[in-house]
């Protein structure tokens, strides 16, 4: 840790809650801004030499997510349903967030996504909406964020894509045997692969090296620093500033009010699980689309009797889940996947939903391999495949190196029975409740993600495999859970009976509070949110600063 120490007596101008994808951004604005503040982070504050390529540790134990056995989530599909122990989400748990360890597949928003109610109109069993901005509001916002992060892609590569103001500040990875393999298939197919965008360093940047093609990225924290993360790239800016803090194992338990409703600070359980009060002139909450409303919910007071924010009552409310489909494809040569980072092409082309389909949704599919040896031999073979013995050992080692797999990111539509609460019965270890998820898929979800099973499986077979194998889209399938893209419960809007915040992540009820997040999102686009988390974090913070010093807090 590098920046200065407050007192806890001392009113910070900011408490940031939260140091993952979106407070690490905003921490660096705040700081380089002139505002002094305080990150207060559950998790620890890691470092490269605390990574490592221990698959056990982090792909199967999954050291860099949060812990259910600390802090227990509760799942249940429906309200009328008691809720039972599950790991229904997963997230980052330290400094840097789910920045360290994601698979770093960095997607805008289509132009469409801010608009698709107006375009597709109204779907049943859902709370589907326009975003209250338009592409054109956040497009200077995601170049900042590219350039400042350090992303590697091709602008205009994908035809689908919103125009961008400013090409990629890194050229795109090199290709693997999968990216090969799927853009002459889909390109047979008149399809139109481009190069992914990614969260990684192709070249040196701004003083980091590039990426090694270590292969153990996914669920892995970066030992080059080559992921660009907020841990690596922003959060060094903000500590460098002398005015932000980074205060790991710091728990937050509530957001403290006064009687004229506004917040005053918070109170979070230390290292040693002592309570602690943090007092600053303003909040602003990047806790995630399933913390932060866990956090407003226990924030309940006599003002606030909801919970804090929630006049609205949709606090928790709209959560969406992170829905894809997995085909997988075994080839006859070796394709020695398991290389560099899991994804180097993606097509978009049935990103846009269609109506000849006969149900809402749509998706990007991308090539990569998603396992490593271990989980390959415990999870990535096909059913028909021998599970003990020599067979077994042979047919791991021919199909680890010859398979490589198709994943649609998909569309999750907005509902308000798909929900963040707190569990009644559970306590997690600091005697705080549990995460109670409610979620059930609607119709639509579902219908999307077989049909775009079916075009993994065409373009698999166009690209030449031998064999083709797919996880079945089954509600409660183990393939769709958890989620890990959060998103969708303290929606932005600029109906306060309608949202939680405004289009900057001010919340409507309370002056000096800002929720800034995956939780401000309308719609869901086709997953891979965190590019949109952090432009959003950008133009909150700018927004946020100009207010503080117009003396408008
Ligand atoms: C394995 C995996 C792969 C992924 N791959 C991709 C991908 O390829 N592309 C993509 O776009 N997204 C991906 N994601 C999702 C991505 O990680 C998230 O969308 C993103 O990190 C969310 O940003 P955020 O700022 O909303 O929250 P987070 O990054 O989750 O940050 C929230 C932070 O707040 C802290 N916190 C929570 N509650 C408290 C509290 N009470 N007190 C103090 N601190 C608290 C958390 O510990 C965390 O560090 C992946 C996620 C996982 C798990
Ligand atoms: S593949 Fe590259 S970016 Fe990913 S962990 Fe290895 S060196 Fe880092």
């Amino acid at each position: 840790m590098k920046g200065p120490q407050f007192r806890n007596s001392e009113t910070v101008d900011f408490i940031v809650v939260g140091a993952g994808a979106a407070g690490g951004v905003m921490a660096k604005e705040l700081a380089v801004a002139g505002f002094s503040l305080v990150v207060l982070e559950q998790g620890p504050y890691l470092s490269e030499e605390d990574f490592g390529h221990d698959e056990i540790k982090f792909a199967i134990q999954k050291k860099l997510t949060n812990d259910t056995k600390i802090q227990p989530i509760t799942y249940r599909k429906t309200e009328a349903e008691v809720a039972k122990p599950f790991k229904a989400i997963e997230y980052g748990r330290q400094v840097g967030g789910g920045s360290v360890h994601f698979t770093a597949n960095y997607w805008r928003l289509h132009e469409s996504d801010f608009h698709e109610r107006s375009l597709w109109g109204e779907v049943q069993g859902s709370t589907f909406d326009d975003w209250p901005i338009r592409y054109g509001d956040l497009e200077p916002y995601y170049t900042k964020a590219e350039e400042e992060l350090g992303i590697s892609g091709l602008g205009g590569a994908n035809p689908f894509e919103a125009p961008r103001s400013k090409p990629y500040p890194l050229p795109p990875m090199p290709v693997k045997s999968s990216g090969v393999l799927f853009e002459r298939a889909t390109k047979k197919m008149g399809l139109h692969p481009y190069p992914a965008p990614v969260a990684v360093l192709s070249q040196p940047y701004r003083g980091s090296g590039a990426c090694v093609h270590c292969g153990m990225c996914e669920l892995f924290g970066c030992e080059m620093k080559a992921k660009s993360s907020t841990l690596v790239s922003v959060i060094p800016i903000a500590e460098k500033s002398g005015r932000c803090e980074i205060r790991p194992n710091s728990y937050v338990r509530k957001l403290e009010t006064d009687a004229s409703g506004r917040v005053t600070g918070v109170i979070y359980f230390d290292a040693q699980k002592q309570e602690v009060l943090q007092r600053a002139k303003a909040v602003v909450l990047c806790a995630n689309g399933v913390e932060s409303a866990k956090l407003l919910l226990m924030s309940k007071s006599n003002r606030f009797p909801q919970g804090l924010a929630n006049s609205s009552g949709l606090v928790g409310k709209n959560l969406m889940w992170d829905n894809g489909t997995e085909s997988s494809g075994l080839f006859e040569h070796p394709l020695n996947e398991f290389k560099s980072v899991q994804v180097t092409r993606v097509i978009h082309d049935y990103y846009d939903a269609d109506r000849k389909r006969g149900f809402y949704g749509g998706g990007g599919i991308d090539a990569r391999f998603d396992f490593y040896p271990i989980t390959f031999a415990l999870t990535g073979l096909p059913d028909d495949a021998p599970t003990w013995g020599l067979e077994f050992k042979k047919t791991v080692g021919k199909y680890f190196t010859r398979t490589m797999t198709l994943l649609a990111h998909a569309t999750s539509l907005p509902r308000e029975t798909n929900s963040v609460s707190l569990d009644p019965q559970m306590k997690d270890a600091w005697g705080l409740p549990a995460v109670r998820i409610t979620f059930d898929w609607h119709p639509d979800d579902i219908a999307n993600m077989k049909w775009l099973v079916e075009r993994e499986r065409e373009i698999l077979q166009v690209a030449g495999a031998q064999k083709v194998w797919s996880f079945p889209v089954e509600p409660a399938q183990p393939n769709l859970m958890p989620s890990r893209h959060l998103i969708g419960t303290c929606r932005m809007g600029r109906d306060p009976k309608k949202s939680v915040v405004d289009p900057f992540g001010h919340a409507h009820d309370v002056p000096n509070l800002f929720i800034v997040d995956g939780s401000n999102f309308v719609t869901s686009g086709r997953q891979q949110p965190t590019a949109t988390i952090q432009a959003l974090a950008y133009r909150a913070a700018e927004r946020i600063a100009g207010k503080a010093k117009a003396g408008e807090l």
